[in-house]
């Protein structure tokens, strides 16, 4: 049984965001952090590891200092890593984006009771959609916003969290789980992980290691190849403050009832 946890190096926003001119990031002078739910990701492919000796493999896609992440989630306690870089992958876009992601699984294989896991989203590009779309052209069935994990035999037993509750499903392997903070909390890297982190094996897949998967086109990869592109990025303009009603629930209702009908709403 292999594990594979997908890993974004994404910018850390907690510090100084600098912005373009034209509204995009300005990645290159921000530093960069594991995005947090992948971490999450890796710490439940860990407890897995423990309880049933299975192997954890973290595979990002990035341009190549995303290698510095991959020995640190090595040292955290993955078995090995892949990292998939070629500037053909540049400019993905989410279709493109797991479309690269699952050809590299793939390739490496995918076996009867393997898992892949994801982070629920992104920090930088916040669409969720990444995982979700690696099980789609996997073919394989998913799970997402994941809360528990539990193996039963050749199945996975998960808590998936609701709005207003959780909800248990039982899921046949090979599968995709995306992951939740509530989920665990993540381990940090050990002393002994990180005296061997950089003698275990970090793989990397460019263009000519991946062209022969059936996913792999030059038309449908990189920024020529993505169907969506960036058109305009902004930041929204600040809401106004709000008013605050005082008094009690009566008080209140009637005054909120009075504003609303002075503006034309009720
Ligand atoms: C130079 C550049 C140009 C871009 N151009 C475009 C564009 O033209 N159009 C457009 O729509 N987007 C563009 N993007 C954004 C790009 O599509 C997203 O960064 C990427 O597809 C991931 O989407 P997301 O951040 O929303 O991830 P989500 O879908 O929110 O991520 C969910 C989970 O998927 C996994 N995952 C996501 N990305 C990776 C990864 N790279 N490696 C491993 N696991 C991953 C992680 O587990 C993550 O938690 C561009 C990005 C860059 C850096």
């Amino acid at each position: 049984m292999k594990i594979y946890v997908c890993v974004k190096q994404v910018p850390d926003t907690s510090g100084k965001v600098a912005v373009n001119e034209d509204g995009t990031l300005n990645r290159a002078s921000m530093d960069t952090i594991t995005n947090p739910d992948d971490l999450n990701a890796m710490e439940a492919a860990l407890q897995l590891k423990d309880a049933t000796g299975c192997k954890v493999i973290a595979v990002s896609m990035g341009p190549p200092p995303a290698e510095g992440m991959l020995r640190q989630l090595i040292a955290m306690g993955a078995d090995e890593a892949i990292l998939i870089s070629g500037r053909e992958f540049g400019g993905s876009d989410t279709f493109a984006t797991s479309q690269i992601i699952a050809a590299a699984i793939n390739h490496v294989g995918l076996d009867e009771e393997d898992i892949v896991f994801c982070g629920r989203q992104a920090i930088d590009g916040d669409t969720a959609q990444v995982g979700p779309q690696i099980a789609d052209k996997l073919e394989i069935p998913q799970v997402t916003y994941v809360a528990d994990i539990k193996k039963d035999g050749k199945d996975v037993v998960v808590k998936r969290m609701l709005e207003d509750g959780y909800m248990t499903i039982k899921v046949k392997t090979p599968c995709l789980l995306t992951c939740i903070k509530e989920l665990n909390t993540p381990r940090y890297m050990s002393v002994s992980g990180i005296m061997e982190c950089y003698s275990k094996p970090l793989t990397i897949l460019d263009f000519d290691a991946l062209k022969d998967e059936p996913l792999i086109e030059l038309d449908t990869i990189g920024l020529k190849g993505s169907p969506t592109n960036i058109y305009k990025s902004f930041t929204p303009p600040q809401k106004g403050v709000g008013v605050m009603l005082e008094g009690d629930g009566k008080e209140t209702a009637e005054a909120l009832a009075a504003t609303l009908a002075a503006k034309h709403i009720i």
